[in-house]
Formats: structure tokens, C-alpha cells, sequence
């Protein structure tokens, strides 16, 4: 009775973890939750009546001015007919699959790379391959090299902050990877929700912003910076597109909550949302530092890895590498401990043996470290 489709479903393995993980015993560095104290307070009072009825596919003309502005303050120039609101951004991959991905579409991630893309991509039927990250960094001469190797038709890139690695590409990778994709002329997705958690210095603009002629879409989030449960995202993108990802838009929910737009507006138009982003900053700041300390006393002989200059995550390499999906059971089940298994974030689940990503932006300095401490236990009794 299902469609052919419904073969290639995958359940997301983060949403069981997180289910697990609720238990106030246990120390959760598996999700990617903003801290509770973090979320500004919902206040709908001064809603305008007339957002109960239906509004626009595009989404609220003055959230689309607002999200124009602040796009130009990271020098992306673009027109508000570019801008289409979401109920996620994770809506923009779902729309951006069904736009590009037929059936064994050959379609390019980075190693590794965000879970629920990869459900998205592979539920319409692509065939994905895999750019390793080397050092941080996305080299372009491997895209280059992926691209004539399979043919790829859509590249998915996740330069700042990136979601599992932490990663966060320069100026100069940027470049290169825009001449790579404008030279295959293939279109681009960039996914960019972490961009305004950022430590040690901002992010080098967009990597759309150094294309010439490649198609492409840019997809922004307040899940990370406001309240995610409103489920409010966008994406822009190169005008040709705009038609159909319009439609598509339509085609999915008609259009994106105007509440949401409307909270959404009022704190980017009030002087709050500067305020609210350094309060962020500084408090996520802590937990990174707190758990670079933590990692540095208990996991020094066990992992590698790059202290993430942003976003809301550290990925640790082992040094004796293992699959650490069973690992997760014994830390979960015996030490109270959660953390998201490495496999989960490559296409073959084998290639991303050995890793673990840890979210640092949920349990308190003192919670760090002693989930830290647990978690080397775990690891150092397996080996
Ligand atoms: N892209 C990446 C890389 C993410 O990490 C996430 C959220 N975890 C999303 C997209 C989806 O975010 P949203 O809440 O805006 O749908």
C-alpha cells in the first residue's frame, strides 16, 4: 500500500537518543538543544488579529524585509523576492530534494554531515557521496575530483559551524569551493543555522557569495538563536529557482505559521536580538571552554579533535577507533551519560567509525564535567 519511496525511510536515531535522554538523571550531550534559560519568553499579546487568517506561500512581508537586512550584515545581497519563509529550515531540504533528487541522483555531503539531510536525501533516492573533511577544512581539489568521479548533480555544504564537526571553513576554502561548484555549474545548498554562535570571531561570509554562475539556495535558521519549537527557517536562493521552490512551498503547507513570523519579527526590529545573541554567545562560550577542560583532563589519551570556534558541538576522533553505537547503550543504560554516535552522520554508517559528537550547549560546567568523566569510562572500559 506505500509508495516505492517508503523503502528508503530511515528513522532518525537523534530523536530515539533524545527520547532516552530525557531522564533528568541523565547528562545529555547527544541533541543540539538551545539551553531552557537561553529561550526568550513567549509573548503573543500584541498579535495583530489578522494573522489568524491565512497568509502568503513567501511568508510575512516585513520578517522577509527583516531577514533581507540581516543577510546583507553578513554580505549576502540579495532582494526580499529571493526570500522564502519556512517552518524550519529543515523544510528547505525537503523542498531542495524534491526540486534536484530523482532516484539514484548522485548528490555530494561533506564526511560527516548532518543526519537529517541525509534522511531527507536518501528518502528520495539519492546516491550520496561523501567529501571527507581534512583538518576543518572541505579541500577543493577532493569536490573537485567527487564531482567528475560520480557526476554529482547537487552539492550539500554546511561551511560554518558545521553540524557534527564543529568545523568552520576560511575564506580562502570558501573560494575555492565556489570555483569548483561554478565550474561543474552544478547547483549548491548551503546550510548555515550556527552561524551567529560564534566564540573566537565571527564566520567568513557565505560561501554563495563567492559563486559567479552555479545555482543556489541558502538556508538560515532561528532554531538556534530564538526559540526552535516555533519552527521558524528560510531559505534564499538564486532567482531562477524561486518559481519552483514557490510552488513547491505551496505544494507542502500552503504557507509557514504567521505567529511564529510575527515573534520572530518583533525581537529582529527591536534593539533585543544584538543583546540576545551576545547573551548566547557568552553563556554557550562557557560550556565550550568548560568542556575543552573536561575533554583535556579525561579524554586526552583517548580522542582527538579541534576545539569548534562556534556552533554547539565538539567531535571526537578516537585514537583506537571503534563503533561506538554500542558503546552508547552501556552509557545511556549503566552511567547515565548520552552522546550521538559518529556512524549516525555519514551515508555509510561504517565510515564514521570511531567518532562521537558532543553537544556542549545543554548541561551546566559542572554537568560537563562530570558526564565527561563518565563518558571516558565508558570508553576506556571497552577498549
Ligand atoms: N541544518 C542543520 C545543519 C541543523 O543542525 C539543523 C538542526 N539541528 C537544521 C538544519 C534544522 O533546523 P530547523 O530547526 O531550522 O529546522
Amino acid at each position: 500500500m506505500f509508495s516505492e519511496r517508503i523503502e528508503r525511510l530511515s528513522g532518525s536515531l537523534i530523536r530515539e537518543i533524545l527520547a532516552a535522554a530525557q531522564r533528568p538523571e541523565v547528562i545529555s550531550f547527544a541533541g543540539g538543544l538551545p539551553a531552557a534559560d537561553c529561550l526568550p519568553k513567549l509573548d503573543f499579546s500584541g498579535v495583530p488579529p489578522h494573522l489568524a487568517q491565512y497568509g502568503t506561500s513567501e511568508g510575512e512581508p516585513e520578517f522577509r524585509a527583516a531577514i533581507v537586512q540581516e543577510l546583507a550584515r553578513i554580505g549576502l545581497d540579495i532582494d526580499a523576492s529571493q526570500v522564502l519563509v519556512l517552518s524550519g529550515s529543515q523544510q528547505a531540504l525537503d523542498l531542495a530534494a524534491k526540486l534536484f533528487i530523482d532516484p539514484k541522483t548522485p548528490v555530494i555531503t561533506e564526511g560527516p554531515t548532518y543526519l537529517a539531510a541525509l534522511q531527507v536525501f536518501k528518502l528520495f533516492g539519492a546516491d550520496i557521496t561523501t567529501v571527507q573533511q581534512e583538518q576543518g577544512q572541505l579541500p577543493p581539489a577532493k569536490l573537485a575530483e567527487a564531482i567528475a568521479a560520480s557526476q554529482a548533480k547537487l552539492a550539500y555544504l554546511i561551511p560554518s559551524f558545521q553540524n557534527p564537526s564543529g568545523a568552520c571553513y576560511s575564506e580562502e576554502t570558501r573560494r575555492g569551493l565556489a570555483e569548483v561548484i561554478d565550474a561543474a555549474n552544478m547547483p549548491v545548498i548551503e546550510d548555515d543555522p550556527y552561524r551567529a554562535l560564534s566564540y573566537d570571531g565571527e564566520a567568513p561570509r557565505p560561501l554563495v557569495t563567492h559563486l559567479k554562475k552555479a545555482p543556489w539556495i541558502y538556508c538560515g535558521s532561528f532554531s538556534k538563536t530564538l526559540a526552535p519549537g516555533l519552527r521558524i527557517g528560510y531559505m534564499v536562493a538564486s532567482p531562477e529557482l524561486m518559481p519552483y521552490l514557490l510552488k513547491l512551498k505551496q505544494a507542502a503547507d500552503l504557507h509557514t505559521n504567521r505567529l511564529g513570523q510575527w515573534f520572530n519579527t518583533q525581537w529582529l526590529n527591536s534593539g533585543d536580538y544584538v543583546g540576545h545573541l551576545k547573551e548566547l554567545q557568552q553563556s554557550y562560550k562557557v560550556g565550550r571552554d568548560a568542556m575543552q577542560k573536561a575533554l583535556e583532563t579525561h579524554f586526552a589519551d583517548l580522542a582527538d579533535w579541534l576545539v569548534p570556534q562556534g556552533g554547539l558541538f565538539f567531535w571526537l576522533t578516537l585514537k583506537q577507533p571503534r563503533d561506538t553505537r554500542p558503546l552508547l547503550k552501556v552509557a545511556l543504560e549503566e552511567n547515565n551519560v548520552a552522546f550521538m554516535p559518529g556512524e549516525a552522520f555519514y551515508a555509510q554508517p561504517e565510515e564514521g567509525i570511531g567518532h562521537l559528537r558532543l553537544n556542549f550547549s545543554h548541561a551546566s560546567p559542572e554537568r560537563i564535567e562530570e558526564g565527561i568523566k563518565r563518558l571516558a569510562g565508558v570508553i576506556r572500559a571497552a577498549q
